[in-house]
């Protein structure tokens, strides 16, 4: 079967780039305003909603735009925790986007603070040797409109199931950019996404709630030190040394830890802000009181946060993570210099960790015939 030539998606235009582009074809600036306002405040799904434009303007839209760049695929439960969405593109690529509920103490027994894990390419060319996402390689980049788009979705689907306080906030508190592929190696899609999602004409969705996370691209890391979004960064270190680090990353060749740490650094202080330094931990890999001693004097320096993640088990991969009094014992080893540690329990760690295993999976019986798993 032949594909038509896929149109650009419509959440990936600004204010600036629609009104200019209307205006090619006569169209006064206040539409561009009212277009971004059914998509972002009212969130419909199609152009015909949209009933305060003239219809030959929501025809021509409807010629020049995708309004509907993924798909519901699946929405699989994996408890009251986390909750993912396979998203299905216009090419039949698949991505994954995951709902985490968090319980909220003392606000009422319907309220959990809610984080949306968003995914930036399909595949991963880092080649991180652990890596559900990173095991075929990169397939291609998401575009910044098939990235919001993500957002959207999550957006209809919890304002169908919670009637909103003010009908244009988005449901949920907090955003990381932590799903499948390397956010910094698909630098401007992920800019503009995020510029899009923050501005008060998107979805007004505040920057300091959002965390953006990197195997460690250097000269990138210092470019969004520049920029006027004020995002968290996370850097994936998961080795306190370049002897270990390089094993599990490749990406260590390139740029190693004598590098990467002073990058690090002029983030945080460019930006005012504490880093966080993300941890897997893998047994006979990682775990070593050496390496945690190492890690320790990298976040004392820093004065950055550690994140601790028990290695999740990854489908025809030998790694497992060490047993819980080892991670304690790591944990412990940071803790006694005062050093800002967490350590994820078992159904946190399942959230971002995961990510990328259900898209393989499904692409796998997928296109062997079967039907999808549940
Ligand atoms: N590419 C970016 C963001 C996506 S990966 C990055 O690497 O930072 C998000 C996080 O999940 C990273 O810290 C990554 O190392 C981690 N991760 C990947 N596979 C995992 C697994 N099987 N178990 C636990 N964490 C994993
Ligand atoms: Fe890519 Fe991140 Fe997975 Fe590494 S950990 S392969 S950078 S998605």
């Amino acid at each position: 079967m032949k594909f038509a030539p896929a149109l650009p998606a419509i959440y990936g235009e600004t204010l600036a780039s629609l009104t200019a582009r209307l205006a090619e074809i006569g169209q006064p600036a206040f539409r561009a305003g009212q277009v971004l306002d059914w998509l972002y405040k009212k969130r419909v799904a199609t152009w015909d909603e949209m009933t305060n434009l003239p219809r030959e303007l929501r025809d021509w839209l409807r010629t020049n735009f995708d309004v509907a760049p993924t798909s519901f695929v699946l929405d699989r439960q994996s408890g009251d925790e986390t909750d993912k969405l396979l998203l299905e593109l216009g090419d039949r690529s698949l991505i994954e986007t995951v709902i985490i509920r968090a319980p909220m103490l003392g606000v009422g027994v319907n309220r959990s603070r809610k984080t949306i894990c968003i995914s930036t390419q399909v595949g991963c060319a880092m080649g991180c040797k652990f890596c559900a996402s990173g095991l075929d390689g990169l397939k291609r980049n998401l575009s910044a409109g098939e990235i919001v788009h993500q957002l959207i979705q999550v957006c209809r689907l919890e304002d169908a199931q919670t009637p909103r306080a003010r009908a244009e906030l988005a449901s949920f508190d907090n955003i990381v950019v932590m799903g499948m592929g390397e956010p910094l190696h698909n630098y401007e899609a992920i800019i503009r996404a995020l510029t899009i999602v923050n501005a008060d004409w998107g979805l007004g969705f505040g920057a300091r709630r959002i965390t953006l996370s990197t195997s460690g691209l250097v000269p990138r890391i210092l470019e969004l030190a520049d920029e006027p979004l004020g995002l968290r960064l996370a850097i994936s270190l998961h080795g306190a040394t370049d002897e270990v680090r390089e094993q599990i990353m490749p990406v260590n060749k390139k740029y190693p830890l004598a590098e990467l740490l002073p990058a690090v650094r002029a983030f945080s202080e460019k930006k005012g802000r504490m880093v966080t330094l993300e941890f897997i931990l893998i047994a006979d890999i990682n775990d070593s009181l050496d390496q945690a001693e190492r890690l320790r004097d990298i976040a004392y320096d820093l004065h950055a946060h550690v994140n601790l993640i028990p290695y999740n088990t990854v489908e025809g991969l030998p790694w497992k993570r060490p047993s819980v009094n080892r991670q304690e014992r790591f944990a412990d080893v940071l803790r006694a210099r005062g050093v800002s540690v967490t350590l994820r329990r078992e159904k946190g760690h399942d959230i971002a960790a995961a990510c990328g295993q259900l898209r393989l999976q499904t692409e796998k019986t997928r296109d062997a015939g079967l039907a999808a798993p549940v």
